[in-house]
């Protein structure tokens, strides 16, 4: 099953029954009811400094943006930037986070989602342990929305498929 074939196969055989039965959309707006309304870049920039200024207080964000052209969601839900560059002799770096569009019109949760995995790659790069436990540390359930978000793409791939 794309986006959700590295889970267990108990969990991959659950949503399977669920989109057998036309069921999906009803499961993800139950556990899900509200969108958020952070609708613009601006908007974004500040949900993701509040964030950021909770847990990373001592590092810097240049730029946060809602991005269309993050096509490929499967490889990539956002896209988090490390540019280092020399400037007037100093060393200055930039940290860009770019949300993939799709997340304009998503529950809070799964934006949150997002913003937390690109913040916790400030710290670490690699998906490691440590990487999970910070995540984890500033979004209690990360790794259910994780899973929710991978089906809530599934869901919308079923929906494409079915205007085909
Ligand atoms: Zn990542």
């Amino acid at each position: 099953m794309k986006y959700i074939s590295h889970y267990p196969q108990q969990l991959q055989d659950q949503i399977q029954h669920l989109i057998d039965n036309d069921k999906l959309g009803i499961y993800l707006e139950k556990k899900y009811p509200k969108k958020h309304s952070i609708k613009t870049d601006k908007t974004l920039y500040s949900y993701v400094m509040d964030l950021k200024n909770e847990y990373l207080k001592k590092f810097q964000i240049s730029k946060v943006l809602y991005d269309g052209k993050i096509n490929d969601v499967s490889q990539s839900l956002g896209t988090h930037t490390f540019i280092s560059r020399v400037q007037g002799g100093k060393l200055k770096a930039k940290n860009i986070i770019k949300v993939a569009t799709i997340f304009k019109d998503v529950p809070e949760e799964f934006l949150k989602m997002i913003v937390v995995h690109e913040l916790a790659h400030f710290k670490e790069k690699e998906h490691n342990k440590a990487f999970y436990k910070f995540c984890e540390h500033m979004q209690k359930d990360y790794h259910q929305v994780e899973f929710d978000v991978r089906v809530y793409l599934l869901h919308l791939d079923i929906l494409q498929k079915r205007k085909i």
